[in-house]
């Protein structure tokens, strides 16, 4: 069997080291004789990986001053109730782009005024929606950032009049972010922070405590800014390869330099699907995902589809299937995966062109 190349959209393929890390301490977490799945969250040296993590996060991504890191279970899927929860007094606005974004805007309605401020619903998803008003009454204006799904990103921190609140999920700690423009930021981990099983929260905390609903203990945030994230158990394993994942990123030399990796990445496959007469991109150029490339046979070789993928698959391509709701094929390039791997990929491609084109 060779070296897979591993493209899943999430849960994503994690760097070696802290796979290999992560095992030392299943088996003794620092020393302690005891493994990090038995450890107790409230010994002193649980204590320190948890304070670790909110710094590396805090180093990172240059968070300011008057924002907290939470890390809670549930995960984006809960978030989107934890939003409108926390955050909802009169109105919200959404931007629809994919069936997340739909989702996150589901729960809001729930309990209050939400509507889409504009939508990429008429062409499945595959662009950015531009030109729309926010209108300045919102309570919060929501946005996805990255969407997993059809290979679209909002790259950029958009200026917003009203507090703004963002899903990235799949693009976080991908590239520099603004934070101070933002209300929250939230995600699960698994699509490029971690494992599955846990999410970060990045609250602003004067945003907070607008609201007059009765929140739920487990369900406001200030539960858990308070407390730190162990107002009950905290998902300790999650946390413990989020951060691991956070050292690597760092040892790595950082948020600029995974960018830069990222950047080369993607331009490397978008140019393949460009150049191949074999397939087609489905996102529009100019909202292309880093993360996420999403692409299908062009048009006369639709029949080929299932051939590329037994093709690929026997050359050791992971998960480069498309979701169902856009077909073809997607490689997600998240911050594991590597220029190699890409590499990999692309020659491939080359080499089922050489056969069929
Ligand atoms: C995967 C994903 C979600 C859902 O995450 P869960 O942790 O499975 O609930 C939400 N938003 C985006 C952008 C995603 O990619």
């Amino acid at each position: 069997m060779g070296k897979k190349h591993v493209f899943n959209a999430g849960p994503c393929v994690l760097p070696q080291s802290v796979i290999d890390n992560t095992i030392e301490a299943l088996k003794d977490f620092k020393g302690t004789g005891v493994s990090l799945l038995s450890i107790s969250h409230r010994t002193k040296g649980w204590d320190e990986t948890m304070d670790e993590c909110r710094a590396l996060w805090k180093e990172i991504l240059d968070i300011p001053e008057g924002y907290e890191v939470v890390f809670l279970g549930g995960g984006a899927s809960l978030e989107f109730l934890y939003v409108p929860m926390n955050f909802l007094e009169h109105k919200a606005g959404y931007l629809e782009t994919g069936v997340w974004a739909k989702k996150a805007l589901k729960e809001a309605k729930g309990l209050g005024e939400a509507f889409a401020v504009a939508s990429s619903a008429d062409k499945n998803y595959n662009y950015i929606p531009k030109g729309y008003e926010i209108p300045k009454d919102l309570d919060y204006f929501h946005i996805t950032t990255n969407n997993t799904i059809y290979g679209t990103e909002i790259k950029e921190d958009i200026d917003c009049p009203v507090p703004l609140i963002a899903d990235m999920s799949s693009d976080i700690l991908s590239r520099r972010v603004d934070v101070s423009k933002y209300a929250m930021i939230y995600g699960g981990a698994q699509k490029n922070a971690g494992p599955a099983g846990v999410t970060f929260a990045i609250v602003k905390k004067d945003a907070l405590g607008k609201v007059s609903r009765y929140i739920p203990t487990m369900l406001d945030y200030r539960t858990h800014i308070d407390k730190l994230s162990m107002f009950n158990t905290p998902p300790v394993f999650g946390i413990f390869v989020m951060n691991e994942m956070l050292k690597w990123l760092k040892g790595l030399g950082g948020i600029d330099a995974i960018h830069a990796i990222n950047v080369k990445k993607a331009e490397t496959l978008y140019a393949e699907i460009d150049r191949n007469p074999l397939f087609v991109g489905t996102a529009a150029k100019e909202d292309r995902s880093i993360m996420n490339v999403c692409f299908v046979m062009a048009e006369g070789h639709e029949d080929l589809q299932d051939e590329f993928l037994k093709f690929a698959t026997e050359r050791d391509m992971v998960g480069i299937k498309g979701h169902r709701s856009v077909g073809g094929f997607r490689a997600s390039l998240y911050n594991a995966c590597t220029q190699e791997d890409v590499d990999a990929l692309v020659a491939v491609m080359q080499e089922f062109a050489k056969i069929h084109a």
